[in-house]
């Protein structure tokens, strides 16, 4: 067993601030990551705001962790200290469910460990993320950094990456689809190049005029002020696929509209408050509304190198860990273009 220093909030709401954590010692399948790079995600802010309610303090976030390898375990054999590393959400999960065996160990029946705040059957207490100097994860669950010329700008895809690569792969966007990303923050940024890569049509759809201006830098065909209804007017029935990346309560009613017939709108953004849908919104034109969880390990490893391949990262903010307060401040009111990176180097 190790302490290492991380940075948390010991109650809900709080600030972060540095304290000391314990890591396990090295077991037989670990490897030892030396953190270099975390991403921000809402899903932090969300947990440390208690916005589910399943939130337990102290609590460390942190889910997209890219670093080097410092030690491995004896039975270890893909890693070998110096090679870089990431985890992302998944941490464990039983191997031998339906889910499991489908590699979407996202949906384990006998629970998913997630990099931080779930139960650690080790150490006992729940697991810290990657808000930290070193995490030790079991090798099968530690993904293969590949060459990214920006490490930093590549931590991002370890969550906001996977969780809209899979649902535009489950979905088929590909060439003669119209995909509409809805929400310009983390993921939605990250949305726009993934789908372009998939070759589809992009159309931006956003509460920012800024981000309709940004949107065909990022790699958009279009992009919709998704508060003037006569620019909504034009994508009437026409996107078969939105990725709904909103963190906050929303109307998908509008959005539903704006779906082809057979098109779907897949949630992935938390919204705390449930969802409304009106009937016909789904009805009329066969459409769906559905949901979609992060991704399997995998399916993590398989957007890895699809996006150093398409040369894919996030547009990041890279801040020091002094200035996380300041960060998740800012991500709160929506102040981020598009993607704050702690550098961990700077927890010393
Ligand atoms: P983010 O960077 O804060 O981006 C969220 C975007 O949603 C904002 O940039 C904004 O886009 C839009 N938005 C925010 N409040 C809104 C409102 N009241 N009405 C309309 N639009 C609003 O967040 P993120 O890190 O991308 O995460 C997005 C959501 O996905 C969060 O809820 C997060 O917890 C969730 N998430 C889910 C999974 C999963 O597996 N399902 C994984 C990771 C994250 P515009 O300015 O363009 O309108
Ligand atoms: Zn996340």
């Amino acid at each position: 067993m190790k302490s290492v220093k991380a940075v948390g909030a010991k109650a809900e709401k709080s600030p972060l601030r540095e304290f000391s954590i314990r890591r396990r010692g090295l077991l037989a399948d670990d490897v030892e990551i030396e953190i270099m790079y975390c991403g921000i995600c809402h899903s932090d802010l969300h947990q440390i705001d208690n916005d589910f309610g399943a939130s337990v303090f102290p609590m460390v976030p942190g889910h997209e962790i890219v670093g080097r390898v410092i030690s491995v375990g004896a039975s270890v054999t893909h890693f070998k200290p110096g090679d870089y590393a990431a985890v992302g959400c998944i941490v464990d999960s039983c191997g031998s469910c339906p889910a499991c065996e489908r590699d979407l160990q996202q949906f384990c029946e006998h629970g998913t460990v997630l990099s931080f705040n779930t139960p650690d059957k080790y150490l006992g207490g729940m697991t810290y993320g990657g808000f930290a100097q070193t995490y030790v994860c079991k090798e099968s669950y530690t993904l293969k950094m590949p060459h990214f010329e920006d490490m930093a700008a590549a931590a991002p895809l370890l969550c906001a990456g996977i969780t809209v690569y899979s649902p535009l792969k489950h979905w088929q966007a590909g060439p003669g689809k119209v995909v509409g990303i809805l929400g310009i923050g983390g993921l939605g940024h990250v949305a726009i190049r993934i789908a372009k890569a998939l070759a589809a049509e992009v159309v931006v759809l956003t509460t920012s005029e800024q981000k309709v201006a940004d949107a065909k830098r990022l790699g958009a065909d279009d992009a919709v002020l998704t508060t003037d209804t006569e620019q909504m007017k034009r994508y009437a029935g026409k996107i078969d696929l939105i990725i709904d990346t909103v963190s906050a309560s929303h109307d998908v009613n509008q959005y539903l509209k704006l779906l082809a017939i057979d098109g779907s709108v897949v949630l992935v953004g938390l919204p705390a408050e449930p969802i409304e849908i009106a009937a016909f919104n789904v009805v009329k034109g066969r459409r769906s509304f559905a949901g979609s969880n992060i991704g399997g390990i995998h399916e993590t490893q398989e957007m890895l190198d699809f996006c150093a391949k398409h040369n894919i990262t996030a547009d990041i903010e890279l801040v020091n860990v002094a200035r996380i307060n300041d960060a998740f401040s800012r991500l709160k009111k929506g102040d981020v273009k598009y993607r704050f990176v702690m550098d961990m180097s700077t927890l010393k």
